[in-house]
């Protein structure tokens, strides 16, 4: 282990801009406790949490307690919550006054001597203000660094917005993207699949896998982020990101070292190679739907129009036949579905082999099929075809096997026993505080990913305006399934 630290001669500051919303109580407090219980935080690293609310240090601490105890539960040590509470502090600032640069700077002290990574997590109207503060301040200066997430815009010209915005104070190598997917350990467990490995690589192609299936779904409807969600939709609020992210992972081509311009370079441009969808062809290969009324978790969900109170064409719910166009992937479509109010939460990854070009054993012999599952469970297993055991009068029986490639739900480091399994963002924290951007998003990624989807949201306005109703509770609206029925394939569920 070694504790974080990019400037050994400075002392590190982690500043939770936001450190009272949900984000940070529900994620973020407990993945720096656990980074510290682990032994991975500096022994000087302060927290400082930035919000309006000016609360008393006590209650502070008592907030940040209860938030790590109720999402870390039987898995905190003793003396972690002490050790950790001990670097915590707290300031009230309005990122509308003028003087919260200055503010911020008269409590973090001579800031020649530190090394701060800022974590905006608040909304990104805010991002604009507080980096002007931060440059305004001299906060921005390298070897500070900034985090920020999504919504990173509404399309590509509000991404430039924020993008520019930030960029104003922070140059791109400084300047860390969050998509916390790329944090989760089966996520990473993918590069060292295709990339650690000589089995994989010479099968990953057109050649060999049939097609590829990602889904993301989820059981909840939109909730209190109904505001927020009905000017974004599905495509804007999971494809443009997390479903694109797992596409490049899948689709690009090995990068020629593991630093993280070679690995962003390969992802973008799998980005770059994505078949524009238009206007004449939007309909055949996507599908939108909106959940209307139906049962969902057990409850009756009154469907999303209703729970807005009026007319919406926001989609819950986005298939997407997806194309990577160039020489690996040619033939192979890549299928993308997420949406809500749906009667499982998951996200899945399948890749479908071909089938064998010649069959012995007839239709018994089934195509291998490689499952990674994000959610619920993170796990990796590859389908093969054996010989069922013992004896049969009608000759011999086949019968497919799941072989557990997941050894990480296993084992930990030491491959004695079961580990923990980690808040996607403890990793990418950490990363952040050593200064090591390659799980981060690059501009030209988040670009070249708006390009795409503006397309699709042009092509939807002219030629798909209204998404399908489907019922809360079922598996989606009638067009997704008839999206892979067209091409004879059906939905891995
Ligand atoms: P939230 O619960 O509304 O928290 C916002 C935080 O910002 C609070 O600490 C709030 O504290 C502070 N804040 C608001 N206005 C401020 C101002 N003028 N000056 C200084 N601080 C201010 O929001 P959230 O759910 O944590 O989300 C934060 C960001 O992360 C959003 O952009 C969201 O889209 C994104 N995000 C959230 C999640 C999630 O699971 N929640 C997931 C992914 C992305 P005060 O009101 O005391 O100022």
């Amino acid at each position: 282990m070694s504790p974080s630290k990019l400037s050994p001669a400075r002392q590190p500051v982690f500043v939770l801009v936001g450190g009272t919303g949900d984000l940070a109580l529900r994620m973020l407090w407990p993945s720096l406790a656990m980074l510290d219980q682990d032994g991975f935080l500096s022994d000087d690293l302060r927290v400082v949490s930035v919000a309006r609310e000016a609360v008393a240090k006590t209650e502070f601490l008592g907030r940040v307690q209860g938030a790590i105890e109720k999402r870390i539960n039987k898995d905190l040590e003793d003396g972690t919550l002490d050790r950790f509470l001990k670097r915590v502090s707290h300031v009230a600032l309005d990122a509308s006054d003028p003087e919260w640069g200055n503010k911020l700077k008269a409590e973090l002290g001579d800031i020649d001597t530190l090394d701060i990574v800022y974590f905006l997590s608040v909304s990104p109207t805010l991002f604009k203000p507080i980096c002007e503060h931060l440059e305004t301040a001299g906060l921005s200066r390298a070897p500070n660094r900034v985090i920020i997430e999504k919504p990173l815009g509404r399309d590509l010209a509000s991404s430039k917005v924020i993008n520019d915005s930030v960029a104003h104070a922070f140059e791109e190598t400084r300047t860390f993207r969050i998509d916390h997917y790329l944090g989760k350990e089966t996520v990473q467990n993918l590069l060292a699949l295709r990339f650690a490995n000589t089995v994989f690589e010479p099968l990953w192609n057109a050649q060999s896998i049939d097609h590829v299936q990602v889904t993301v779904s989820e059981t909840v409807g939109t909730g209190d982020r109904l505001g927020y969600y009905d000017d974004y939709g599905a495509l804007r609020d999971m494809v443009q990101n997390h479903l694109l992210q797992l596409v490049c992972l899948l689709a690009m081509e090995p990068p020629s070292n593991f630093n993280s311009d070679a690995l962003r370079d390969e992802k973008v441009k799998v980005l770059r190679s994505l078949k524009p969808i238009t206007a004449d062809v939007v309909k055949e290969v996507t599908a939108r739907g909106q959940y209307g009324a139906g049962f969902a978790e057990g409850h009756q969900v009154a469907g999303y129009e209703a729970e807005k109170g009026s007319p919406s064409n926001t989609e819950t719910y986005v298939a997407i036949k997806a194309e990577v166009a160039n020489w690996r992937w040619s033939g192979t479509p890549f299928y993308l579905r997420t949406g809500k109010a749906l009667p499982s939460r998951t996200t899945e990854i399948v890749i479908q082999f071909r089938a064998v070009p010649h069959s012995i054993f007839g239709a018994a012999a089934q195509p291998n099929r490689l499952v990674i599952r994000l959610q619920p469970d993170e796990d990796i297993k590859l389908t093969v075809m054996n010989k069922a055991p013992g004896l049969s009068a009608d000759g011999m029986q086949l019968q497919p096997l799941d072989l557990s490639l997941s050894l990480t739900n296993a084992f930990d480091s030491n491959g004695d026993k079961p580990s923990r399994r980690r808040i996607a963002y403890e990793r990418l924290i950490l990363d952040a505080l050593n200064g090591n951007n390659a799980a981060f998003v690059r501009r030209d990624e988040v670009e070249a990913a708006w390009t795409w989807i503006d397309g699709i949201s042009a092509a939807w306005a002219e030629a798909y305006p209204k998404p399908q109703l489907y019922p809360a509770g079922s598996n989606g609206p009638i067009s997704a399934h008839m999206l892979l029925e067209r091409d004879k394939r059906v939905w891995n569920d």
